[in-house]
Protein backbone atom coordinates (compact mmCIF):
# COMPACT_ATOMS: atom_id res chain seq x y z
CA UNK A 1 0.00 0.00 0.00
CA UNK A 2 1.23 3.39 -1.02
CA UNK A 3 1.56 6.00 2.07
CA UNK A 4 -2.33 7.43 2.88
CA UNK A 5 -2.74 10.59 1.57
CA UNK A 6 -3.57 13.15 4.85
CA UNK A 7 -6.40 15.29 4.08
CA UNK A 8 -7.39 19.02 6.31
CA UNK A 9 -9.98 20.16 4.90
CA UNK A 10 -12.88 19.34 8.08
CA UNK A 11 -15.31 17.98 6.37
CA UNK A 12 -13.08 14.77 4.87
CA UNK A 13 -10.66 15.03 7.29
CA UNK A 14 -12.39 11.58 9.03
CA UNK A 15 -12.12 9.81 6.35
CA UNK A 16 -9.13 7.87 8.34
CA UNK A 17 -6.21 5.44 7.48
CA UNK A 18 -8.56 2.91 6.50
CA UNK A 19 -10.15 4.53 3.89
CA UNK A 20 -7.36 7.01 2.44
CA UNK A 21 -5.50 3.50 1.96
CA UNK A 22 -8.47 2.27 -0.14
CA UNK A 23 -8.97 5.60 -2.33
CA UNK A 24 -5.07 4.76 -3.19
CA UNK A 25 -5.03 1.52 -3.73
CA UNK A 26 -8.32 1.65 -6.48
CA UNK A 27 -8.25 2.29 -9.84
CA UNK A 28 -11.64 3.85 -9.68
CA UNK A 29 -13.34 5.89 -7.02
CA UNK A 30 -16.52 5.63 -7.54
CA UNK A 31 -18.29 8.86 -5.58
CA UNK A 32 -22.10 9.70 -4.75
CA UNK A 33 -22.21 13.75 -4.80
CA UNK A 34 -25.17 14.40 -2.25
CA UNK A 35 -24.82 14.56 1.30
CA UNK A 36 -21.12 12.84 0.19
CA UNK A 37 -19.07 15.67 -2.28
CA UNK A 38 -21.64 17.81 -1.82
CA UNK A 39 -24.54 19.15 -0.41
CA UNK A 40 -27.07 21.02 -2.19
CA UNK A 41 -24.64 21.12 -5.19
CA UNK A 42 -22.27 22.72 -2.92
CA UNK A 43 -18.78 20.66 -2.73
CA UNK A 44 -17.82 19.78 1.04
CA UNK A 45 -14.92 21.55 2.40
CA UNK A 46 -11.87 19.31 1.58
CA UNK A 47 -14.01 18.10 -1.97
CA UNK A 48 -12.18 19.85 -3.98
CA UNK A 49 -8.96 18.85 -2.07
CA UNK A 50 -9.93 15.12 -3.16
CA UNK A 51 -10.88 15.74 -6.93
CA UNK A 52 -7.46 17.26 -7.30
CA UNK A 53 -5.51 14.47 -5.58
CA UNK A 54 -7.76 11.89 -7.38
CA UNK A 55 -7.63 13.29 -10.66
CA UNK A 56 -9.04 11.17 -13.61
CA UNK A 57 -9.52 8.24 -11.01
CA UNK A 58 -12.28 9.76 -9.43
CA UNK A 59 -16.02 9.48 -10.75
CA UNK A 60 -19.54 10.76 -9.70
CA UNK A 61 -22.12 8.12 -9.69
CA UNK A 62 -25.50 10.30 -8.57
CA UNK A 63 -29.31 9.80 -8.54
CA UNK A 64 -29.80 12.89 -9.76
CA UNK A 65 -32.48 13.34 -12.36
CA UNK A 66 -32.89 16.59 -12.79
CA UNK A 67 -29.78 17.95 -14.15
CA UNK A 68 -27.31 16.78 -17.62
CA UNK A 69 -23.81 16.14 -16.36
CA UNK A 70 -22.56 18.99 -18.62
CA UNK A 71 -24.60 21.30 -16.52
CA UNK A 72 -23.66 19.59 -12.85
CA UNK A 73 -19.91 19.55 -14.60
CA UNK A 74 -19.93 23.55 -14.61
CA UNK A 75 -21.57 23.91 -11.32
CA UNK A 76 -19.32 22.04 -9.86
CA UNK A 77 -16.17 23.68 -11.78
CA UNK A 78 -17.58 26.80 -10.41
CA UNK A 79 -16.99 26.04 -7.02
CA UNK A 80 -13.78 24.71 -7.00
CA UNK A 81 -14.13 21.03 -7.98
CA UNK A 82 -12.66 20.14 -11.07
CA UNK A 83 -14.91 16.92 -12.88
CA UNK A 84 -15.57 16.86 -16.60
CA UNK A 85 -19.31 16.06 -17.61
CA UNK A 86 -17.42 12.54 -18.99
CA UNK A 87 -16.70 11.63 -15.43
CA UNK A 88 -20.51 12.42 -14.09
CA UNK A 89 -22.73 9.37 -14.15
CA UNK A 90 -26.24 10.51 -13.63
CA UNK A 91 -29.36 8.48 -12.99
CA UNK A 92 -31.73 11.11 -15.29
CA UNK A 93 -29.72 11.16 -18.06
CA UNK A 94 -28.95 7.01 -18.16
CA UNK A 95 -32.51 6.39 -18.08
CA UNK A 96 -33.14 8.76 -20.85
CA UNK A 97 -30.39 7.15 -23.08
CA UNK A 98 -31.46 3.67 -21.70
CA UNK A 99 -34.91 3.84 -23.07
CA UNK A 100 -33.09 5.06 -26.03
CA UNK A 101 -30.89 2.04 -26.64
CA UNK A 102 -33.72 -0.64 -25.38
CA UNK A 103 -36.34 1.27 -27.12
CA UNK A 104 -35.50 2.56 -30.29
CA UNK A 105 -37.67 5.53 -31.77
CA UNK A 106 -40.15 4.69 -29.17
CA UNK A 107 -42.85 7.32 -28.23
CA UNK A 108 -41.49 8.77 -24.73
CA UNK A 109 -43.64 10.63 -22.21
CA UNK A 110 -40.92 12.13 -20.13
CA UNK A 111 -42.26 13.76 -16.71
CA UNK A 112 -38.66 15.47 -15.85
CA UNK A 113 -36.85 18.54 -17.09
CA UNK A 114 -36.08 20.78 -20.02
CA UNK A 115 -32.35 19.50 -20.11
CA UNK A 116 -33.50 15.79 -19.78
CA UNK A 117 -36.04 16.60 -22.58
CA UNK A 118 -33.13 18.04 -25.05
CA UNK A 119 -31.08 14.79 -23.85
CA UNK A 120 -33.92 12.35 -25.14
CA UNK A 121 -34.27 14.15 -27.99
CA UNK A 122 -30.93 14.12 -29.15
CA UNK A 123 -30.71 10.67 -28.25
CA UNK A 124 -33.86 9.84 -31.30
CA UNK A 125 -36.80 9.87 -28.73
CA UNK A 126 -39.75 11.07 -30.05
CA UNK A 127 -41.18 12.73 -27.02
CA UNK A 128 -45.17 12.47 -26.94
CA UNK A 129 -48.12 12.46 -24.42
CA UNK A 130 -49.92 10.56 -26.76
CA UNK A 131 -49.84 7.37 -26.90
CA UNK A 132 -46.31 6.98 -25.64
CA UNK A 133 -44.44 3.49 -26.06
CA UNK A 134 -42.75 4.59 -22.46
CA UNK A 135 -42.95 6.37 -19.52
CA UNK A 136 -39.71 8.09 -18.64
CA UNK A 137 -40.51 9.00 -14.80
CA UNK A 138 -37.76 11.59 -13.15
CA UNK A 139 -37.88 14.34 -11.29
CA UNK A 140 -40.57 17.31 -12.84
CA UNK A 141 -40.67 20.03 -10.67
CA UNK A 142 -43.34 21.53 -13.07
CA UNK A 143 -44.70 18.31 -12.85
CA UNK A 144 -48.89 18.86 -13.15
CA UNK A 145 -51.86 16.80 -11.76
CA UNK A 146 -52.86 16.53 -15.31
CA UNK A 147 -49.60 15.22 -16.61
CA UNK A 148 -49.59 12.73 -14.02
CA UNK A 149 -52.76 11.12 -15.09
CA UNK A 150 -52.28 10.96 -18.43
CA UNK A 151 -49.08 8.92 -17.33
CA UNK A 152 -51.36 6.79 -15.13
CA UNK A 153 -53.76 6.84 -18.42
CA UNK A 154 -50.95 5.63 -20.68
CA UNK A 155 -49.15 3.14 -17.75
CA UNK A 156 -53.16 1.91 -17.62
CA UNK A 157 -53.21 1.08 -21.17
CA UNK A 158 -49.59 -1.24 -20.94
CA UNK A 159 -47.27 1.35 -21.96
CA UNK A 160 -43.69 0.79 -20.24
CA UNK A 161 -42.58 2.69 -17.01
CA UNK A 162 -39.22 3.90 -16.56
CA UNK A 163 -37.78 5.62 -13.43
CA UNK A 164 -34.74 7.22 -13.18
CA UNK A 165 -34.25 6.68 -9.37
CA UNK A 166 -36.22 5.38 -6.17
CA UNK A 167 -34.85 7.76 -3.88
CA UNK A 168 -37.78 9.18 -1.53
CA UNK A 169 -36.84 12.33 -0.42
CA UNK A 170 -33.39 14.03 -0.57
CA UNK A 171 -32.49 16.75 2.40
CA UNK A 172 -32.86 20.23 1.57
CA UNK A 173 -32.29 23.28 3.66
CA UNK A 174 -32.33 22.83 6.77
CA UNK A 175 -32.60 19.10 6.30
CA UNK A 176 -35.70 19.50 5.07
CA UNK A 177 -36.69 16.21 3.02
CA UNK A 178 -37.45 17.33 -0.70
CA UNK A 179 -39.80 15.08 -2.75
CA UNK A 180 -37.74 12.91 -4.66
CA UNK A 181 -38.80 10.77 -7.94
CA UNK A 182 -39.65 7.73 -5.96
CA UNK A 183 -42.28 9.33 -3.95
CA UNK A 184 -43.73 10.09 -7.12
CA UNK A 185 -43.26 6.42 -8.41
CA UNK A 186 -45.29 6.03 -5.29
CA UNK A 187 -48.11 7.99 -6.11
CA UNK A 188 -48.39 6.22 -9.20
CA UNK A 189 -47.61 2.67 -8.10
CA UNK A 190 -50.94 3.43 -5.64
CA UNK A 191 -53.12 4.23 -8.77
CA UNK A 192 -51.47 1.17 -10.84
CA UNK A 193 -50.16 -0.91 -8.84
CA UNK A 194 -50.11 -4.06 -11.43
CA UNK A 195 -47.39 -1.57 -13.62
CA UNK A 196 -43.83 -3.12 -12.93
CA UNK A 197 -41.12 -0.40 -12.90
CA UNK A 198 -38.00 -0.50 -14.58
CA UNK A 199 -35.24 1.60 -12.08
CA UNK A 200 -32.35 2.89 -13.30
CA UNK A 201 -30.24 4.79 -10.98
CA UNK A 202 -29.05 3.34 -7.69
CA UNK A 203 -29.24 0.92 -5.97
CA UNK A 204 -29.29 -0.84 -9.51
CA UNK A 205 -26.30 -1.65 -11.37
CA UNK A 206 -26.25 0.72 -14.38
CA UNK A 207 -24.65 3.56 -13.00
CA UNK A 208 -21.41 1.40 -11.60
CA UNK A 209 -21.82 -0.35 -14.74
CA UNK A 210 -21.34 2.99 -16.55
CA UNK A 211 -18.82 3.94 -14.23
CA UNK A 212 -16.66 0.82 -14.17
CA UNK A 213 -16.98 0.54 -17.86
CA UNK A 214 -15.59 4.29 -18.25
CA UNK A 215 -12.58 3.05 -16.64
CA UNK A 216 -11.90 -0.41 -17.57
CA UNK A 217 -11.78 -1.64 -14.11
CA UNK A 218 -12.74 -4.43 -12.55
CA UNK A 219 -15.34 -4.50 -9.32
CA UNK A 220 -12.48 -5.59 -7.10
CA UNK A 221 -10.26 -2.35 -8.37
CA UNK A 222 -12.51 0.17 -7.48
CA UNK A 223 -14.23 1.70 -4.74
CA UNK A 224 -17.31 2.90 -3.96
CA UNK A 225 -17.78 6.28 -1.63
CA UNK A 226 -21.04 7.27 -0.20
CA UNK A 227 -23.24 8.69 2.51
CA UNK A 228 -26.06 6.34 1.73
CA UNK A 229 -25.85 2.64 3.05
CA UNK A 230 -28.66 1.08 1.02
CA UNK A 231 -28.14 2.55 -2.18
CA UNK A 232 -24.86 3.50 -2.20
CA UNK A 233 -22.92 0.74 -0.12
CA UNK A 234 -24.92 -2.35 -0.06
CA UNK A 235 -25.54 -2.09 -3.69
CA UNK A 236 -21.85 -1.86 -4.33
CA UNK A 237 -20.89 -4.24 -2.16
CA UNK A 238 -23.10 -6.98 -3.87
CA UNK A 239 -21.45 -5.76 -6.94
CA UNK A 240 -17.84 -7.01 -5.83
CA UNK A 241 -16.65 -3.16 -5.15
CA UNK A 242 -14.59 -1.94 -2.01
CA UNK A 243 -16.55 0.69 -0.10
CA UNK A 244 -16.47 3.68 2.76
CA UNK A 245 -19.37 4.35 3.85
CA UNK A 246 -19.52 7.89 5.01
CA UNK A 247 -21.72 7.23 7.89
CA UNK A 248 -23.39 9.85 10.09
CA UNK A 249 -19.96 12.32 9.60
CA UNK A 250 -21.97 15.15 10.89
CA UNK A 251 -22.06 13.40 14.41
CA UNK A 252 -18.81 12.47 14.38
CA UNK A 253 -18.54 8.83 13.40
CA UNK A 254 -15.40 7.56 11.51
CA UNK A 255 -16.11 6.62 8.34
CA UNK A 256 -16.52 2.95 7.43
CA UNK A 257 -14.14 1.23 4.87
CA UNK A 258 -14.25 -2.00 3.60
CA UNK A 259 -12.37 -4.41 0.65
CA UNK A 260 -14.80 -6.96 -1.07
CA UNK A 261 -14.09 -10.49 -0.62
CA UNK A 262 -12.25 -10.36 -4.09
MG1 LIG B 1 -25.96 10.75 -1.03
Amino acid sequence: MSHPVSLDAPDLTGLGRDALGLLNDSELVIADLDGSLAVGLVPVAGAADLAARLGHRLVIASNNSTHTSTQLSRVLVGCGLEIPSGRIFLAGETAVREVARRYRNARVMLLGSVALAEVATAAGLVLSDAKPDVVILARDLELSFARLQRAVDALAGGCTLVVSNPDLTHPGPGGLPQIETGSLLALVSAAVPKVFPIIIGKPERLLFDAALAYAGADPSAAVMVGDNLSTDIESARRLGLNTVWLRGRRHGNSPDATRSAN
